[in-house]
C-alpha cells in the first residue's frame, strides 16, 4: 500500500514536534497515521512484527525498532494501533510487554477499537506504572488516516488530552473528549452499530432495487438526496459502476474489513449484554458479517455483505482476491 500524506500536516503539529513518539501497529490504519506524524516533524520510533511494515516507515524517516521495548524506550508518547483488546493487552503487559519499559510521566494513547472494560483496566495498570493513558479510537477508514480527517474519540483526563491535542490533530479533524477512561471506545462501539447496520440496510436496498430492474446509479442519486442518505451509501454503494471509487468497484478491496466490523459488533453486543440492553438489529447484522467469514470474504470490505443478499444479476461480480 502506498499512502500519500498531505504536506499541511507539518503546520498542524506545531509545538510538539520535538517529542519522541513510539508507534506500534503499522497496518491499514497505523501506517498512514505514522507517516503523517513523520511528515509533521515528530521523531518517531516504530514497531510492527511485519518487516515490510517497518521498512515502509523507515523509508519515510522513522526509526524502525528491533523490538517493541526498544521502540518505547525514552518515548514521551506511545501510540498503539492494534487489531483488538487481546493484542493491546499482550503488547502492554505480555512477556514482551512495553508498559514496564515506559517512562513515568509518559502517555500511552491506545487508538485501537477494543472493549471498554479492557481499556479501563489497562488505564488502571498504566497508572500504577506512572503512565497516563487515553483511549482514542478513530473513525474515517484508511482514506481518513491518509488525509488526517479521522474523528478521534477520546476517553481519559481532559488535561492530558489538551496537552496532546496538537499531536492528535495531525491525525484527525475532529478530536472529541467523550469522558473518562473507556468513554472513547464506548462511543466508537455506538458508532459501529450505526455503521454496521446501515451498511446492511444499504445492501438490502440495492438487492431489492436490483431485482426490480432499477438502475443502481439512479438509486444512489435518489436515496442520497432523500431520507435514506447515510455514510454507508455515500462511500460504499455495493455494486460497481455507481461511483467508480466504491470498494465494490475494486472487488471489495478494503476499506474496512468485514472481519473488523464483525469484531466491533461482537464488542458492542458483549457490552450491551453486560448492561442488559437488547440490540436485535445489531445482532442480526453481526450474523451476516460472520457469514462473510464462512465464505472466505472477511478480508474484503464490509460492504461485501451485499454478496450474501444479491442474486447473480448485474453488479454482483465475484470479488477479486
Ligand atoms: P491491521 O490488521 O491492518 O493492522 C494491525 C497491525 O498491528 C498489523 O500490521 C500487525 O502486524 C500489527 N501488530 C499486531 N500485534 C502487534 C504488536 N504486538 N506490536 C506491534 N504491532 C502489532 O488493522 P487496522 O485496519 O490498521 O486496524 C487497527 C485498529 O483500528 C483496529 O482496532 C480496527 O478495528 C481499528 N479501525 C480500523 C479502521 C479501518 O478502516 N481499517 C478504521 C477505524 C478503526
Amino acid at each position: 500500500m502506498t499512502s500519500r500524506v498531505r504536506p499541511s500536516a507539518t503546520r498542524q503539529g506545531e509545538g510538539m514536534s520535538d517529542t519522541w513518539v513510539a508507534f506500534m501497529g503499522l497496518g491499514t490504519m497505523g501506517r498512514p497515521m505514522a507517516e503523517r506524524l513523520v511528515a509533521a516533524g515528530y521523531r518517531l520510533a516504530v514497531y510492527d512484527p511485519l518487516p515490510e511494515a517497518l521498512d515502509a516507515l523507515a523509508a519515510v524517516g522513522a526509526q524502525a525498532a528491533p523490538s517493541a521495548r526498544k521502540a518505547v524506550t525514552g518515548a514521551r508518547v506511545v501510540i498503539t494501533m492494534l487489531p483488538d483488546g487481546p493484542h493491546v493487552r499482550e503488547a502492554l503487559t505480555g512477556p514482551e510487554g512495553v508498559l514496564q519499559e515506559m517512562s513515568p510521566g509518559s502517555t500511552l494513547i491506545d487508538m485501537s477499537t477494543i472493549d471498554p472494560p479492557t481499556s479501563k483496566e489497562l488505564a488502571g495498570l498504566a497508572r500504577r506504572h506512572g503512565v497516563r493513558m487515553l483511549d482514542a479510537p478513530v473513525s474515517g477508514s484508511s482514506a481518513g488516516a491518509v488525509d488526517g480527517t479521522l474523528t478521534v474519540m477520546v476517553g481519559g483526563d481532559a488535561g492530558v488530552l489538551a496537552e496532546l491535542r496538537p499531536l492528535l490533530s495531525v491525525l484527525g479533524r475532529n478530536v472529541v473528549h467523550c469522558g473518562d477512561h473507556g468513554a472513547g471506545v464506548s462511543v466508537k462501539l455506538a458508532n459501529q452499530i450505526v455503521a454496521g447496520t446501515s451498511m446492511v440496510a444499504v445492501a438490502e436496498s440495492y438487492a431489492l432495487a436490483q431485482s426490480l430492474g432499477i438502475d443502481p446509479r439512479l438509486l444512489f442519486d435518489v436515496v442520497s438526496a432523500s431520507s435514506g442518505d447515510c455514510w454507508a451509501l455515500r462511500t460504499r454503494p455495493p455494486v460497481p459502476g455507481v461511483l467508480g471509487t466504491s470498494p465494490a468497484d475494486d472487488g471489495f478491496r478494503p476499506g474496512f474489513r468485514g472481519a473488523l466490523m464483525r469484531k466491533d459488533l461482537d464488542l458492542a453486543l458483549a457490552t450491551a449484554e453486560a448492561h442488559a440492553v437488547n440490540l436485535p438489529v445489531t445482532s442480526r447484522a453481526r450474523e451476516l458479517y460472520a457469514q462473510l467469514t464462512g465464505k472466505g470474504l472477511d478480508d474484503r470490505d464490509f460492504s461485501a455483505v451485499f454478496t450474501l443478499l444479491a442474486g447473480e444479476g448485474p453488479g454482483t461480480r465475484p470479488p477479486r482476491r
